[in-house]
């Protein structure tokens, strides 16, 4: 069944206009959905701790940024845009004995909201409105009268009122301007960690380093190895994202072509898709997030070790040094 989408005429702002609007965080998401709305003509007022960048971007954009305690008091409608491994904590302790019967708390991922983390006291609704898109872009479409598309979803037991409020919110942000697609809370937030797991970032890095180390392994050059398993990459997800799988077969050659139709099949096997199956499995039991909260509170141990292993693979030290010959591509190290 396709999804619906609702668009700018599904969506009344007037009924954000005696709102105030509580943004916590000035992060990626905080700076651009505030400053959207408040372009929008809403009253947004800003949840930021001092003492960062982000604080003072926050002033340099014309907000006078309070605590987290103070903005959620003050508002009507409070929206968590902290990092999701922190809400859990920092909801408790500063965030929902400030909330009132009748405000409505919002996400832009559902996370906190599935799992537990974040639990609105009796009278508060719950919403998601979740930009499909980083901060910046959710800003810059705006800026240039265009909009990132969003998916909306209630929380349980949510009113009609509050689905009215939530696409009045992401009219207020450009998300009408695009399409509004409705969503649960559940599947936002399955589907998002699967994705990032199996795909975007698991299954390619995966992939990628695999491929990689069976080059050089096999005695090729690194160089020619990155080149080849990483740094192409990008013309074929470009292409993927313009025109699809069929467009990226149509541009490369009828040799890669034949090869992804007879090879392909042989890396992503039967047991590859078990095993996908298997990780969905986890993320809809819980058993996923339950492992992330507790790694997380005992103060990421094991996530820290991993990171610093995979920054000294010899894939990086590679990419690093080609990429200094390549001025376009304008390399980030961090
Ligand atoms: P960012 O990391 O960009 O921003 C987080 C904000 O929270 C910063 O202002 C930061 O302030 C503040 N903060 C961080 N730690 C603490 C703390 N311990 N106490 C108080 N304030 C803190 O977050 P994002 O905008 O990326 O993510 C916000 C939400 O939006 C998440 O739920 C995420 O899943 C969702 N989302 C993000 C997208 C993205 O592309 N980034 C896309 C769609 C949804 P400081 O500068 O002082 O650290
Ligand atoms: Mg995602």
């Amino acid at each position: 069944m396709a999804a619906k989408i609702y668009y700018d005429n599904d969506a009344d702002l007037s009924l954000l206009k005696n709102k105030t609007i509580a943004i916590l965080g000035y992060g990626s998401q905080g700076h651009a959905q505030a400053q959207n709305l408040r372009d929008s003509g809403c009253k947004v007022i800003i949840g930021q701790r001092p003492g960062g960048p982000n604080y003072d971007l926050a002033v340099k954009h014309g907000f006078q940024p309070m605590s987290l305690e103070d903005a959620t008091r003050q508002a009507d409608i409070v929206n968590i845009l902290l990092p999701d491994e922190v809400q859990g904590d920092l909801y408790r302790n500063h965030i929902r004995a400030n909330l009132q019967p009748g405000n409505v708390l919002m996400e832009s991922h559902g996370f906190n909201f599935h799992f537990g983390q974040v639990e609105p006291p009796p009278g508060v609704d719950t919403m998601l409105v979740a930009p499909k898109g980083p901060g910046h872009l959710v800003r810059s479409e705006f800026e240039k009268g265009g909009g990132v598309p969003c998916l909306i979803a209630l929380g349980p037991g949510a009113s009609e009122e509050t689905r009215k409020l939530g696409l009045a919110y992401a009219k207020g942000i450009g998300g009408t301007r695009a399409g509004v697609i409705e969503t649960t809370i559940a599947e936002e937030t399955e589907t998002d960690l699967f994705g990032e797991q199996v795909v975007l970032c698991g299954g390619v890095s995966e992939l990628v380093k695999a491929a990689f180390e069976t080059l050089v392994e096999a005695g090729y050059q690194p160089e020619m190895a990155y080149f080849e398993c990483l740094h192409e990459l990008k013309l074929i997800v470009d292409l993927f994202y313009q025109g699809g799988l069929n467009y990226m077969r149509y541009s490369v050659s009828n040799t890669a072509e034949y090869g992804d139709y007879t090879r392909g099949p042989r890396i992503v096997t039967d047991q590859t898709r078990a095993e996908m199956k298997k990780i969905l499995k986890e993320i809809q039991s819980g058993q996923f997030a339950r492992e992330w909260i507790l790694e997380n509170r005992a103060g990421a141990p094991a996530f820290k070790a991993i990171r610093r292993r995979e920054r000294s693979l010899q894939i990086e030290e590679v990419g690093r040094r080609l990429r200094k010959l390549m001025s376009w591509v304008n390399a980030k190290e961090v």
